[in-house]
């Protein structure tokens, strides 16, 4: 599964250069050319889902399963303090390439509030308003 204009597509197929840091049959994890941090990667899947949405289960649990892996590894070799993991689904979140990815972010002590926003303060009427929405 690959689509045509695909920014991704085109790097799993080896068809635009990247630095690989991992590659099986299912996934390439490769380093983010506009890293937030030093280090800061990317899990591709190498089938072209659009995002969460589309990706099936059992590619997802695997998908976290590597970057568990990945994660374990970078921070060994890049000696960073902490670790994000991100996944944007949506322009309104902040998606730009639309193949599923999952962003790999080695933290380090003073690199900047790099993910950081305000946290809202919502009632317990309004919170209930919502788990009543979700769950019902
Ligand atoms: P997102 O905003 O979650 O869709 O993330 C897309 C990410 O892909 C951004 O962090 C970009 O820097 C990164 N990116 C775009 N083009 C390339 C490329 N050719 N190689 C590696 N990373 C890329
Ligand atoms: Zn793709």
């Amino acid at each position: 599964m690959k689509q045509d204009d695909c920014i991704f597509c085109k790097i799993v197929a080896g068809e635009i250069p990247s630095q690989t840091l991992y590659e099986d049959e299912k996934f390439k994890v490769i380093l983010d050319v506009g890293p937030a941090t030093r280090g800061h990667a990317l899990i591709l899947p190498k089938n072209h889902y659009a995002n969460l949405y589309e990706l099936p289960e059992e590619d997802a649990a695997e998908a976290m399963k590597l970057a568990k892996r990945m994660m374990i590894k970078m921070t060994e070799k890049l000696n960073c303090d902490g670790f994000n993991i991100v996944q944007n689904n949506g322009e309104v979140a902040g998606q730009t390439v639309f193949h599923f990815h999952m962003h790999l972010i080695p933290r380090y002590k003073n690199d900047g509030e790099i993910l950081k926003y305000v946290a809202g303060e919502p009632d317990q009427e309004e919170l209930a308003q919502i788990r009543k929405m979700i769950t019902e």
